[in-house]
């Protein structure tokens, strides 16, 4: 019979509570556990310290039908995942000769002696299944004790992965839910403002609705649970409707969608080409926009202009610097014109400004003007805000997309 599965994530590794590397497996595992109607109730993270490990695990098992661990599965004796599953299943690990003989010809084949250290890799007890690993040495487990289910995952994100798709999730039993969720991604409305807007829905018990401030916006994820995932939809979909409804204005995307794929999709439709001049954002611009995979059907560039001189030599008249100063309007719009010009393209955007905080003057609010020229348009907007130079940069290019954004929205309504 089919039941409910409740789950924990365990991610080990002090690197991790040193604050070194971000926990990025328990995000991946959550939203796959997710998908598959497991119920993810808590994370937690432990160091390299076996009885806090063997607790942590003890503890897990109380509440939770699936423990997965990630982490820990290394060849060195400060990796201890192993150790600790089998002290909680009161088991004593064995060296499995197949496992052993797997990792002898990975070492073989890369041409290296194997050390010592790496045979505790080739461990099993009786109640676990080994998971091969074909992209790293460390095999995981898959441990089934009474009614309660431990896996095992190496470390490495993309060993994690490979393993949990290809081998943990066809061992899993079906969970007799289905999660069913949808987010709806909004830019240029603030969340309070947001929430007040949708407040009717936000205190239905089902679908479930939250709202996040995120970069790009705020975000309302809709989820509804159900014996069937079809069943789950019809619980969502009529308040799905309503939301968009509501804030149609605001609406950017979905799920995986972003600022700058919105932005594309509305390019190629319009059958459109975009590209930057950036003196403030350095091409951080740039960066995030070929983030997108598709992009180049309707992005040819961007320039870096940081100095005078090169915002110059791309078209910016000399006496607009002098008379207005590099961070102003006029130079803005020049430099949007000028990205046009130079990159053959119908929409330009372009940045400028300080990013702050002054090194000798304390600190100083970054400020900057910002400029889209189009077909038939030219828009620009002076930005200040305080914060590192990373934040300052980061929210620049938020409020180009934005502005791009509706400009785009705006054309596609004429
Ligand atoms: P381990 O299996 O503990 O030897 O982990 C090997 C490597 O995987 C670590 O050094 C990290 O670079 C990476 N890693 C481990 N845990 C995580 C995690 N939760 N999120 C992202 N990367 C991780
Ligand atoms: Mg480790």
């Amino acid at each position: 019979m089919n039941k409910t599965l409740v789950a924990e994530i365990i991610s080990v590794g002090t690197e991790l509570l040193l604050g070194e590397i971000i926990d990025t497996n328990a995000a991946y595992l959550a939203g796959k556990m997710r998908d598959r109607g497991i119920f993810v109730y808590r994370k937690s993270t432990v160091g390299d310290n076996m009885a806090r490990l063997t607790a942590a695990i003890k503890e897990a098992l109380l509440r939770a039908d699936l423990v997965v661990l990630g982490g820990g599965l290394g060849p060195t004796d400060d990796d201890m995942t192993r150790e600790a599953i089998a002290q909680v299943a009161g088991d004593e690990p064995y060296l499995d000769e197949k496992l052993l003989e797997n990792l002898r010809l990975m070492f073989a084949a890369r041409g290296r002696p194997m050390p010592d250290g790496n045979q505790k890799q080739a461990w099993l007890i009786k109640d676990a299944v080994a998971l091969t690993n074909p992209v790293g040495t460390a095999a995981g487990w898959y441990v089934s004790l009474a009614e309660k289910i431990i896996v095992a995952l190496p470390g490495p994100p993309h060993e994690l992965k490979k393993m949990w798709q290809e081998q943990v999730e066809p061992r899993l039993p079906v969970s007799d839910k289905q999660i069913y969720h949808r987010t709806i991604h909004t830019s240029g409305i603030g969340e309070s403002d947001l929430a007040a807007r949708i407040s009717q829905f936000t205190r239905l018990e089902s679908p479930g609705i939250g709202t996040y401030a995120r970069n790009s916006g705020v975000d309302v994820r809709v989820a509804a649970v159900a014996p069937t995932l079809a069943q789950a939809r019809a619980i969502a979909d009529p308040v799905i409707m309503e939301i968009e409804a509501i804030l149609a204005p605001w609406i950017f995307g979905y799920d995986d969608e972003t600022l700058v794929s919105a932005i594309m999709k509305l390019l190629l439709a319009a059958g459109q080409t975009f590209s930057c001049m950036e003196s403030v954002t350095g091409g951080a611009l740039a960066a995030e926009i070929t983030d997108c995979p598709g992009i180049s059907a309707c992005f040819t560039g961007s320039l870096t202009a940081y100095s005078n001189s090169i915002k110059i030599q791309a078209g910016v008249a000399e006496e607009l610097i002098g008379e207005h100063g590099a961070v102003s309007e006029p130079v803005a719009l020049a430099m949007a014109q000028a990205a046009r010009k130079m990159f053959n393209t119908d929409w330009g955007l372009a940045t400028t400004g300080v990013a702050g905080p002054d090194p000798l003057e304390g600190k100083a609010p970054g400020t900057a003007w910002i400029a889209v020229a189009g077909p038939s348009l030219e828009w620009s907007q002076s930005v200040d805000w305080p914060g590192t130079r990373q934040m300052v940069k980061n929210r620049i290019c938020r409020s180009v997309f934005q502005s791009f954004f509706k400009l785009l929205k705006e054309q596609k309504a004429r």
